[in-house]
């Protein structure tokens, strides 16, 4: 039979021969690096006989459906462990997760803590060394039936119920046989690095009528060297979670009373937010953009016109109805229909383009409680939104000003690594996006040369344009090597032609205009968290809530450090005095904690010098100073927009 490589090179093979096989006559080094296949476009199990001519790509743990197979073989591995120590035990599904995998379980009588996590994970790698293969057995339904009949599970028979026969397979390795689609790797020896992460609960189908079953999570790697740097990515992460940190800094809170998804915002939080929006404001004006403000609802028919009503209506929050007219209103879910709505309030012409219209607005989406998460998974959030009128052959200067701007913001808060994507029509079938085809070209060229201009390292998706225009998006790595979403410039025909925008051209006949949205921080809740867990909580002086802390060594030099206070704060530093009555070490200690950038320390040779003793949070004593020489630093540090130094830690 003829199997065709990637790189398009086609070679002859015995009928039945696997993956696997086909990988070791070319090298031993590859057979030993791939976990799965691609057979025709189907991930495959590398033993898995190929009958007829087929394209074969093979794949290592780099690609993420190799991760997929290699996770949910791990999640077998787990099954035959908990079997082992509680015989009896039976089994819903275990699938690959995003890191990792579970299994649903039902332990009957047994009850597992966090300590057996432990044993399990010893029993998993006992089993790993014994190298099973994972065999793969094509099995009749009523044959299938009888087996967990006989093993009276009943939830593999439910699953069962649902399928087709002829078409069902069981995978054994060792002791266990699952029912299961696969595929799997060849054998458990390549499981190496093991960790169990976590036990819950887990209502059967996710209905909480159901029996509650136990949910064991966990991660594996081909090497211990793997988990060991993820778990230490693990560890770091933990502590830069923004919702960790946000209480710790009194950024922000949430009440049940006020609502789950609602976030409230501290004094701290409130005026960190504050300054970015004023330095993102100011930028704007710079850039030419105008203010407005919209209200928080928006009649029905205003969202019936936008579409949103039609797509979005049944899945968002329910209208709000007036008393007596019955008129309904809804929660605004975006600020655009309203700034078309303001574009339309006056008559246009070329020479108001392009029109720059930006808003900090709140807006209200409804999410499902289970997906809501501290400050990136919210119901009630700030864009910081504008949208951008202009004429087509406007668009790619306006893209060049808007990555500028979006620059900008990544330089003065510390993302230095980061990619764009831009994303396209589909090359192959172009009927399902509105506007003209000489439109979305145009578009497209001025997108990829604005990128192209402005230095940006790209990738481009063909066919992941929304129906409405192509965009391009921001990746951005954080310290630990996350990736996030941030900062969106998006072309759109679509709101133009449904409030009927226009502007009269040089020529002056009526025009259409181009709308771009763009939000370089997307909200400010989600970039706050991510800006959060990006610097650990170390805010870049001109952001932080306090940016010094004046610690007298006793209340003897009381009088002096108030002095210091004031004369910071005349100088626009925000600054805080410790004042309770406790030792030094304990203030400098707490200080620390509180991630405050400096500390100025009084004692009886700063009194008589007038100096003061400056610390730098995570660095230590820095020596004695003038309070002027003090000052001078920091608004420097402010003015240059100075951002917090981090490192890399993991992948
Ligand atoms: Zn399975
Ligand atoms: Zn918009």
């Amino acid at each position: 039979m003829n199997i065709t490589f990637p790189d398009g090179a086609v070679r002859q093979y015995e009928q039945g021969a696997s993956a696997l096989s086909i990988a070791k006559k070319i090298s031993e080094g590859l057979a030993k690096k791939i976990l799965a296949a691609e057979v025709n476009g189907e991930i495959w199990d590398l033993s898995r006989p190929i009958e007829q001519d087929a394209t074969v790509k093979f794949l290592t743990w780099d690609d993420e459906n190799a991760k997929a197979t290699f996770w949910h073989s791990s999640a077998h591995l787990m099954a035959e462990a908990v079997e082992d120590t509680f015989p009896g035990v039976k089994f819903w599904v275990g699938p690959a997760i995003e890191r990792g995998f579970y299994y649903d379980i039902d332990l009957g009588d047994n009850v597992i803590t966090e300590t057996d996590l432990g044993k399990l994970e010893k029993k998993m790698a006992e089993l790993s060394k014994q190298n099973n293969a994972f065999v793969r057995t094509e099995i009749s339904k009523a044959d299938a039936i009888e087996y967990f009949d006989k093993k009276g599970d009943e939830y593999k028979l439910d699953l069962l119920q649902g399928l087709q026969d002829g078409k069902i397979t069981f995978y054994t390795q060792g002791t266990f046989t699952d029912l299961c689609r696969g595929p799997h790797i060849p054998s458990t020896g390549l499981i190496k690095g093991i960790k169990l992460t976590a036990i819950a609960g887990a209502y059967w189908k996710g209905d909480e009528k159901n029996k509650m079953l136990t949910r064991i999570y966990g991660v594996t790697f081909p090497n211990q060297k793997e988990l060991d740097e993820y778990l230490v990515f693990l560890e770091e992460a933990k502590k830069r979670d923004h919702r960790k940190l946000g209480k710790e800094l009194e950024l922000f809170t949430f009440s049940e009373k006020v609502g789950a998804g609602l976030p409230l915002w501290l004094p701290k939080g409130a005026m960190l937010r504050e300054r970015l929006q004023q330095f993102l404001q100011k930028a704007q004006v710079e850039a030419g953009y105008l203010p407005v403000i919209t209200p928080h609802i928006g009649s029905k028919s205003l969202y019936v016109t936008s579409g949103h009503y039609e797509k979005y209506g049944k899945d968002s929050f329910q209208p709000i109805k007036t008393p007596v007219e019955g008129e309904e209103f809804f929660l605004k879910p975006m600020n655009c229909p309203h700034h078309c709505e303001i574009y339309r309030s006056s008559p246009r012409s070329y020479k108001d383009l392009p029109l720059r219209l930006a808003e900090f607005g709140t807006v209200y989406r409804y999410e499902q409680s289970g997906e809501l998460h501290g400050l990136t998974r919210v119901r009630g959030f700030t864009q910081d939104d504008a949208h951008l009128f202009c004429m087509p052959d406007q668009v790619k200067e306006e893209f060049k000003k808007v990555i500028d701007l979006v620059l900008y913001v990544f330089k003065s808060l510390g993302f230095t690594d980061y990619t764009a994507q831009i994303s396209l029509r589909d090359q192959e079938d172009r009927s399902n996006y509105i506007g003209s085809d000489a439109n979305w070209e145009l578009a497209e060229k001025s997108i990829i040369e604005a990128a192209e201009e402005k230095e940006l390292k790209t990738t481009i998706e063909y066919g992941e344009a929304a129906f409405y225009g192509p965009k391009l998006d921001f990746m951005v790595r954080d310290a630990i090597g996350r990736k996030w979403q941030l900062g969106t410039i998006q072309v759109d025909y679509n709101l133009p032609e449904r409030f009927d925008l226009t502007y009269i051209g040089e020529d002056n006949t009526k025009h259409r205009p181009v709308m771009i949205h763009r939000a370089p921080f997307g909200s400010m809740e989600r970039f706050i968290a991510v800006l959060t867990e990006h610097c650990a909580g170390k805010f870049p002086m001109w952001l932080v809530p306090v940016q010094v802390k004046v610690l007298p060594i006793s209340d003897k030099f009381l009088p002096y450090a108030e002095n210091v206070l004031t004369e910071l704060k005349n100088n626009d530093i925000r600054a805080e005095i410790d004042d309770r009555s406790e030792k030094i070490g304990k203030k400098i200690r707490d200080t620390e904690l509180s991630k405050v950038p400096l500390m100025l320390i009084i004692g009886e040779k700063e009194v008589l010098e007038n100096k003061v003793s400056l610390r730098r949070q995570g660095k230590g004593d820095e020596g004695s100073m003038e309070l002027a020489t003090v000052i001078g630093m920091m608004q420097a540090e402010i003015r240059n927009k100075k951002p917090t130094v981090t490192e890399i830690v993991a992948p």
